[in-house]
């Protein structure tokens, strides 16, 4: 029997069109025309004109705290309730994770204790943050009204990781465009790949124009190597992004069928006692669900833990939600301002296979096999 995993790259088939183009051409370098098309291509998507491709998700999440000046000392706020690529860079930085906790309702940062953590903080240092991460968790919208209510309360810029969000909206608006910067993954499992690449939305031409020029190795425009800040080499491959610009032809394809899944699998588990699958909580959020996620109720005849290992079983792979930054040993030394509400999602969801590959036979054994295991 088949295995069926979580979620896997999936290529449309123009990808090899873009990349037969770029070896014709010899751009074999991380420069080049696919870099500046891909970046055109995400920039009109998301009706946002500035728009940098990198190496990576976290590599465009690192810049966006250079370019705020986040710098050894300064504390950031971060969403507990993600993967660590949302908090690393901090440390990258020098500057130290406040943890902050969600709500039950998206699973995002918390509005409300968020404002009361840049309270305590200030009370604590004497100091607000100097940023906050708010993360779009499985392509789940985060309240981005009243986290930037809050922030613009204190004036502090907020970074959109939108790296499992893209085609994702809230209120009509792209994710990833609400905050100052918002930043995009295109690792091999998330909703469109490059083998490996992330981009930096930008506010502005000039803040892009110093994302990349940090990306790029800070190089100064003399006729010799001129340094005077630190640089990165984060610019996106030109044969990277001659996939993602393949991988954009299919976008809305893989999005649709991504919504399709959520569909099916909350369809299949709709009035059932002990299974609650994570939908959009009202007409403003509307995910790219990512991954479509469950909940299993307390009296549940078994654990997620239990239900993840029963399914492997079964050849099918789930994954436990994010285990909270809170919990972390790297971060066992941050602040952390928590309510229960991510412990409690880690201890009873479950990420179930969600790739926009996956047939509709496949979701009905996913689904079949779970009602099995979780009969009344
Ligand atoms: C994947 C991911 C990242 C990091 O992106 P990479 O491209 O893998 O570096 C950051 N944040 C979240 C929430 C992610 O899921």
């Amino acid at each position: 029997m088949k295995y069926i995993k979580l979620s896997l790259p999936h290529s449309g088939g123009f990808e090899k069109k873009y990349i037969d183009e770029a070896l014709a051409d010899d751009w074999i370098v991380p420069l080049g025309p696919h870099v500046n098309l891909f970046e055109k291509l995400l920039g009109e998507y998301l009706h946002a004109p500035h728009v940098v491709a990198l190496s990576a998700g976290t590599a465009a999440i690192h810049l966006a705290l250079v370019l705020l000046g986040v710098k050894p000392g300064d504390e950031v706020i971060c969403q507990s309730f993600t993967f660590s690529a949302s908090a690393n860079p901090i440390l990258y930085q020098g500057a130290s994770p406040v943890f902050v906790d969600s709500e039950p309702l998206t699973w995002n940062i918390d509005p409300e204790l968020m404002r009361q953590a840049i309270i305590d903080r200030h009370a604590v240092t004497g100091r607000y943050p100097a940023a906050i991460i708010a993360v779009h968790l499985y392509g789940m919208p985060a309240q981005m009204d009243r986290i930037l209510a809050v922030a613009d309360e204190f004036g502090i810029p907020v970074v959109e990781d939108a790296a499992e969000a893209l085609g994702s909206t809230f209120a009509g608006k792209p994710c990833g465009t609400l905050g100052k910067y918002g930043i995009l993954s295109f690792n091999g499992n998330k909703i469109i790949t490059t083998s490996g690449g992330g981009a930096l939305i930008c506010p502005t031409q000039d803040a892009a124009r110093r994302a990349l020029f940090f990306a790029t190795q800070a190089r100064e425009n003399r006729p010799y190597y001129y340094h005077e800040h630190v640089g990165y080499n984060y610019r996106l491959s030109n044969i990277s992004a001659a996939i993602g610009c393949g991988q954009m032809e299919v976008l809305d394809e893989h999005l649709q069928r991504r919504r399709e899944i959520n569909a099916l699998y909350a369809k299949a588990f709709s009035g059932h006692p002990f299974i609650k699958v994570h939908t959009n909580p009202s007409a403003d959020y509307n995910s790219n669900y990512w991954l479509s996620t469950i909940l299993l109720s307390p009296d549940a005849p078994l654990t997620a833990d239990q239900l993840r290992v029963a399914l492997a079983d079964r050849n099918i792979e789930t994954r436990l939600l994010w285990r909270p930054m809170h919990t972390q040993p790297v971060f066992a030394s941050a602040p952390a301002y928590v309510n229960g509400v991510s412990d409690d999602l880690f201890a009873r969801g479950l990420c179930l296979p969600s790739g926009s590959s996956l047939t509709d036979d496949e979701i009905q054994t996913v689904s079949n096999a779970i009602l099995d295991l979780c009969h009344a």
